[in-house]
């Protein structure tokens, strides 16, 4: 199977801004941001889309959310920030490597209002 852009940065085949990486995961800035801050958090397992993630994927998929924690420390944007994972073509989801958005300096709150 072909490897995905988010593979390749992984393998260090393409480059990237690494803002945080360890043996399950890696966060690095999004080539075109949404907003001020504008962070992907990739686990280095290749699981297409969180609909396919399995019941043992459960402790991968808390990491994350506590790497998400602690990049947000390390931004110094611990209290206001947002994040989002397309899941599916119709939902957005362009790259099929599975992925949080992490964002901040913009406030999204507006989308979950009438
Ligand atoms: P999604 O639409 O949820 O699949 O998100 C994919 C995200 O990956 C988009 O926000 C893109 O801007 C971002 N992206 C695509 N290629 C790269 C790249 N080479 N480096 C960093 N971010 C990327």
């Amino acid at each position: 199977m072909n490897k995905t852009i988010f593979e390749k940065i992984i393998d260090k085949e393409l480059p990237s801004k690494i803002i945080y990486e360890d043996d399950k995961c890696i966060a690095i800035e999004d080539i075109a941001p949404k907003a001020p801050i504008h962070i992907l958090i990739i686990p280095k397992k290749p699981i297409r889309k969180l609909s396919e993630a399995k019941k043992n994927d459960g402790p991968l998929l808390g990491h994350l959310m506590i790497v998400v924690t602690k990049v947000a420390k390390q931004l110094n944007i611990q209290d206001a920030f947002n994040i989002v994972i397309n899941n599916g073509e119709a939902a957005g989801q362009t790259v099929f490597h599975l992925h949080i958005h992490l964002l901040a300096g913009k406030n999204f709150s507006k989308l979950f209002q009438d």
